[in-house]
C-alpha cells in the first residue's frame, strides 16, 4: 500500500527526496515536507509544505498526524517530541539515534564506547577546564559547539593560550567540548545505508575538499590507497550495525598521514558528499533513503563512471536574484536547487561532471577547472 511521507526539512535535501519518491508511485503516494522557508525547494517539486519551525512541536504533530512514515533531512528536529510520536508513526532514522547525533560529545562518546576511532575529546564546562585540558591534551585544540553547527561555525581553532578567552565568549552560553587538532592528510566520507530489516549497504569512500569550511567538492571514488578505502567501508559498517534504526548516513572521516581513520562526525540523512550518486551510480542515495525506510532491498551502492560533484555557492558579491550560466556539454549535469536568492555562500546548486568515457581522474579535474573559469552566477537583470 501506498504511503504518505512525511520529511523534516524541505531543502535541496527534501527536494532530491522528493524526486526520487515521484519514481516510487507503487510506494510512496505524497509527500509533505515541513520548512519554515514560503516556496522551499521540496515544495516546488511537488511536495505539500507545512510551514513552520522545525521544533515547532504542533507541526511536527499535525506532520506526523499527515503521515504514516516520517524521516528528515536536517538534524535540527526535536528529538523528544518525535520520540513521543514514534507511538503513533513510524520515525527513521529513530529518534534515540538523532538525540545523540545532534550533541556532539553524545555523539563522540557513543562512537568511542563501540570502539569507533574517534579523536580525542573532552567536555568542557568552564574556563579552568579548557585551561587544564590544553595542558594535558596540547595545542592546537578546537573548541566546538556541542549541538546546532555548521559550515565549521561552531568550531575555533586554539593555538595557545592567549586564544581562550576569544574563544569562549564566541559561544558564550553554549554547550561546548574540545577535540584534539587532528593534521589530516584528507578528509573522505561514506555514505552508508542500514534498511528497517538490518540490511547494510556503503557507497564506495569519497574525497571531500572544502573551501572556507564549506564542502566545495566531493571526488567519487576517492583517490585513497586500497587499505584506506577497505578500512573507511569497514568503519562505516560497523558504524552502522551500533546505530538504531534505518535510513541513510553520511560518515564524515579523517585520514592521517599514517593512513589511521578517524570519525570526524555522522549525519543522520542524505550528505552533499553523496550528490554524485545522482549520476554515478545505478541507486542515488535519495532513491536508497527511501528504500532503507520503506524497508526495501538496499540498491546497488558500485560506482559506474567517476564523478566529481562540484558545489555552486553563492558569490560573495551580491545577494539577491541570479541568473546561472553554466557550459553545456553531455557530461556535464547541473542541477540547481530552486533558491530565490543568492546569499554569499549558500549552496545555490551542484554540477556532477561525469568521466562518461574512461579518462580518468585527471582529465576529470582538468574539466573542472575549466568549468570554473565559465560558470558565472550574476545578479538577475530587472
Ligand atoms: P559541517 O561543516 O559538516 O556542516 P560542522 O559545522 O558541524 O559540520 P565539523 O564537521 O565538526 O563542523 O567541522 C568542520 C570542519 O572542520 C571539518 O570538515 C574539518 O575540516 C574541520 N575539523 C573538525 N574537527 C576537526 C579536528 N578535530 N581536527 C582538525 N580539523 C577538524
Ligand atoms: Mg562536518
Amino acid at each position: 500500500m501506498s504511503k504518505v511521507l512525511g520529511i523534516i526539512g524541505g531543502g535541496q535535501l527534501g527536494m532530491m527526496l522528493t524526486e526520487a519518491a515521484h519514481n516510487m508511485n507503487e510506494e510512496i503516494s505524497k509527500i509533505i515536507v515541513l520548512d519554515p522557508t514560503e516556496n522551499c525547494p521540496a515544495s516546488k517539486v511537488g511536495a505539500e509544505q507545512i510551514i513552520a519551525d522545525f521544533k515547532d512541536e504542533d507541526a511536527i504533530k499535525k506532520l506526523s498526524e499527515l503521515s504514516d512514515i516520517i524521516t528528515y533531512e536536517i538534524e535540527s528536529g526535536d528529538s523528544d517530541t518525535l520520540k513521543k510520536l514514534q507511538a503513533y508513526t513510524e520515525i527513521n532514522p529513530s529518534p534515540d539515534t538523532l538525540k545523540i547525533i545532534q550533541d556532539k560529545l553524545l555523539q563522540k562518546q557513543f562512537l568511542q564506547n563501540n570502539g569507533i576511532p574517534v579523536a580525542e575529546f573532552a567536555i568542557i564546562e568552564n574556563k579552568e577546564e579548557l585551561d587544564q585540558m590544553i595542558d594535558k591534551m596540547g595545542l592546537p585544540l578546537l573548541l566546538k559547539m556541542r549541538k546546532d553547527a555548521y559550515d565549521g561555525r561552531g568550531n575555533y581553532k586554539i593555538n595557545s593560550k592567549s586564544d581562550i578567552d576569544d574563544a569562549l565568549d564566541l559561544f558564550s552560553g553554549k554547550s561546548l567540548m574540545v577535540e584534539k587538532f587532528i593534521k589530516f592528510e584528507k578528509e573522505v566520507s561514506v555514505i552508508a545505508a542500514r534498511n528497517t530489516k538490518g540490511e547494510i549497504a556503503t557507497y564506495p569512500v569519497v574525497e571531500n575538499i572544502h573551501e572556507n569550511n564549506i564542502l566545495k567538492m566531493t571526488i567519487a571514488p576517492g583517490r585513497v590507497s586500497e587499505n584506506v578505502k577497505k578500512q573507511a567501508e569497514r568503519i562505516a559498517e560497523k558504524t552502522m550495525e551500533v546505530l538504531h534504526g534505518a535510513g541513510v548516513f553520511g560518515i564524515e572521516m579523517f585520514v592521517t598521514s599514517d593512513d589511521e581513520i578517524l570519525i570526524n562526525e555522522i549525519a543522520p540523512r542524505v550528505h552533499n558528499s553523496g550528490h554524485h550518486t545522482l549520476q554515478s551510480s545505478d541507486t542515488s542515495q535519495f532513491e536508497q533513503h527511501l528504500r532503507a525506510i520503506l524497508g526495501m532491498s538496499l540498491g546497488e551502492v558500485l560506482i559506474k563512471s567517476p564523478t566529481i560533484m562540484y558545489n555552486i555557492l553563492g558569490p560573495a558579491t551580491f545577494q539577491g536574484e541570479y541568473n546561472v550560466l553554466c557550459p553545456k556539454k553531455n557530461n556535464i549535469f547541473l542541477k540547481m536547487y530552486g533558491k530565490l536568492e543568492s546569499k554569499p555562500q549558500r549552496k545555490i546548486g551542484h554540477i556532477n561532471i561525469v568521466d562518461k568515457d574512461n579518462s580518468g581522474m585527471n582529465e576529470l579535474l582538468t574539466q573542472v577547472e575549466d568549468l570554473k573559469k565559465n560558470l558565472v552566477i550574476e545578479p538577475k537583470q530587472t
